[in-house]
């Protein structure tokens, strides 16, 4: 119940004053107690109203006890609804019907590698959650019939002073200035809520999620079991041990390769977030786009690209072998001035005319 729809509850316009409040709880309340009320919705009716004046109350609408005009006066030893986060808590939502529901979600985080999240996947959440109690719609305690004992039915009492000298009137206590009985609720021992239970529910991440991107599953269509409250899940991608991702969605991967098979042009097994692929290496190209491999544009939506760049490794020390093979490959192109490349000649071109200068 929002607090607009407690207000109504009682009759009144929003942010009536407290006074009005109170009148309007203690006529409706001794209109519709069952001890004087025998219609079949008497209980429920009483549940409302004093739900209804409960809600105004934690809104803080009814902040200052009614009699007396002392500032330092305590309220109320009522400590409200306890909220454990960590657990998630579902204290605020109310199944009952009529009732709005008003449900604080459960903020969870799920942890997934880019894998996952370029595909998407099925997570399992286990976490504890409580839940209104049912016995007294989360008010901690019941409405009995009649006057409240402690104050007589009037909801303040004599405040008394450190030492012992009556200073003012209080709100009572025992009746949160209601002025009627009430008695603490057994089932859930005063607190309003059930024992913490444990859940497991499945969620489906969509593929595309980024890190950091907030997901927002409906309580009730969670399975195997329904959620008294909405789960809130934060995305956190894990750093991945090849790829680095980009924000448009460009997947980055530096490769190692022995320097040799690159200038030979071998086949070379890559990584992409579905497995490996092979790569046709081209001698003299260290940068490869891979089409479509990389990661979702946007969630759901179609994947980008993924560029591989190699990084060529040389031995530091040549076998023999290798150094003979090396001066006969060398001697293959040092006849007839090297290799009949455009960019090779000019540079020659240019480097005799610079030398020439220089000697003036
Ligand atoms: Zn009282
Ligand atoms: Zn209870």
């Amino acid at each position: 119940m929002g607090t607009d729809d407690a207000f109504a509850e009682l009759g009144l316009a929003s942010g009536a004053s407290e006074r009005e409040v109170k009148a309007a709880w203690r006529r409706l309340a001794s209109q519709w107690h069952p001890d004087r009320n025998g219609s079949a919705d008497a209980v429920a009716r009483m549940q409302r109203i004093n739900q209804a004046f409960e809600e105004i109350r934690r809104a803080g609408f009814l902040a200052a006890p009614e009699a007396p005009a002392d500032a330092d006066a305590p309220v109320s030893t009522d400590p409200g609804p306890a909220f454990d986060d960590h657990e998630g808590d579902a204290a605020a939502f109310r199944d009952g019907a009529g009732t709005a529901r008003q449900r604080r979600p459960i903020h969870r985080k799920v942890k997934l590698t880019l894998e996952e999240a370029a595909a998407g996947c099925i997570k399992v959440l286990r976490g504890k959650v409580t839940e209104t109690c049912r016995t007294c719609a989360g008010a901690g305690h019941q409405v009995l019939g009649g006057h409240c004992v402690r104050c007589g039915g009037s909801g303040a009492v004599p405040k008394r002073s450190f030492f012992g000298w009556p200073s003012g009137l209080v709100e009572c206590e025992a009746c949160l200035g209601g002025g009627i009985a009430r008695q603490p609720c057994a089932a859930c021992r005063s607190t309003g809520k059930t024992a913490p239970r444990s859940y497991q529910v499945k969620v489906r991440i969509p593929h595309g999620v980024r890190d950091g991107d907030l997901l927002h599953v409906d309580g009730r269509r969670l399975r195997p079991e329904r959620l008294p409250a909405d789960l809130e899940i934060r995305v956190e991608l894990l750093d991945h041990a090849f790829f680095k991702l980009d924000d448009d969605g460009t997947l980055r991967c530096e490769v190692p390769v022995d320097g040799f098979a690159w200038i030979a042009g071998k086949p070379l097994q890559v990584p992409t977030l579905t497995g490996l692929q092979s790569l046709q290496l081209s001698r003299g190209r260290l940068s490869y786009c891979l089409k479509g491999q990389g990661f979702p544009l946007e969630r759901r939506g179609a994947r980008g690209d993924q560029w591989v760049t190699l990084v060529p490794v040389f031995p530091e020390q040549l076998s023999t072998d290798q150094q003979i093979l090396l001066d006969q490959l060398c001697a293959t192109t040092a006849g007839a001035g090297g290799v009949a490349d455009d960019r090779l000649q000019a540079w020659q071109r240019g480097l005799r005319a610079w030398e020439r200068g220089m000697r003036g």
